[in-house]
């Protein structure tokens, strides 16, 4: 069975795209990890996540940046974190946006890290185990050891693509369900589905629609079950205890791929 998380991206406030989106994962009884931009968010989106968890919902805050801002000065490599920013400018940022995220949503918010963008490069990595995050999420890997006690929760599929003028593509149910079959073939840890709720909205939102029927029976056939991204760390922390058994004949441990861009 394949783990998934689901990774709702860009949040800022319980507009209207979002309620849509949200309620959707929620009535369909899936977990949803919001990746929220801590300059942007205010008091409406705590209330609301309060009250929700108050009320059972499966949810939590993930740390997406500080102000998504764009540093990189090119449009199709866009970072607010990475090679433009100084350490100590990336860490600063971090740390305010951590101390942003306590403040307004507590024990909602978990020590994981989405950066904008997907970029971001070891100077990230290293403030971020500094400041005792205890993951980074997205769908790029650097090719280079993690710090010590910071976990990669990687991307697998991606549900809004864009083309070349950045507008957001018509979504593909077919493309939906290949990509996660192809994630569930591929065996291994677990794995992220992210998406822009903003961006789901008229004929994307039936087919998202969709999708998230297509989910549940994956789940009910026990092919998937879907948890929080923080709920993941722990079992990637088993996963590396048990790497030297992982070559044995009939493991079930398979390679890692590289994510999606
Ligand atoms: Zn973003």
């Amino acid at each position: 069975m394949k783990t998934f998380f689901l990774r709702c991206d860009d949040v800022t406030k319980p507009d209207r795209a979002f309620l849509r989106v949200f309620g959707l994962l929620s009535a369909a009884g899936l977990p949803v990890s919001c990746a929220v931009i801590p300059a942007q968010a205010g008091r409406a989106l705590a209330a609301f996540f309060r009250a929700q968890t108050a009320a059972g919902a499966r949810l939590e805050a993930l740390q997406h940046g500080f102000s998504h801002a764009e540093h990189a000065g090119n449009k199709y490599l866009k970072h607010e974190f990475g090679p433009a920013r100084l350490y100590k400018e990336q860490r600063g940022d971090i740390a305010a946006g951590k101390r942003l995220m306590k403040k307004l949503f507590g024990k909602i918010s978990k020590p994981v890290f989405v950066p904008p963008f997907h970029t971001y490069n070891s100077d990230t990595l290293k403030a971020l185990a500094s400041l005792r995050f205890k993951a980074v999420s997205a769908s790029r890997r650097l090719n280079e050891p993690l710090p010590r006690g910071l976990a990669f929760l990687g991307t697998r599929v991606t549900v809004n693509e864009y083309d070349l003028k950045l507008k957001p593509r018509p979504l593909s149910l077919g493309q939906l369900k290949s990509r996660t079959l192809a994630a569930i073939r591929e065996g291994g840890g677990p794995a992220g589905i992210y998406f822009h709720h903003d961006d789901i909205k008229g004929k994307n939102f039936e087919i998202f629609s969709e999708y998230i029927s297509f989910l549940k029976n994956l789940e009910n056939r026990g092919l998937a079950r879907f948890i929080l991204a923080s709920e993941t760390i722990n079992l990637k922390v088993a996963a590396a205890t048990f790497r030297p058994h992982s070559g044995r004949p009939g493991g079930r441990h398979t390679p890692r791929r590289a994510g999606r861009a």
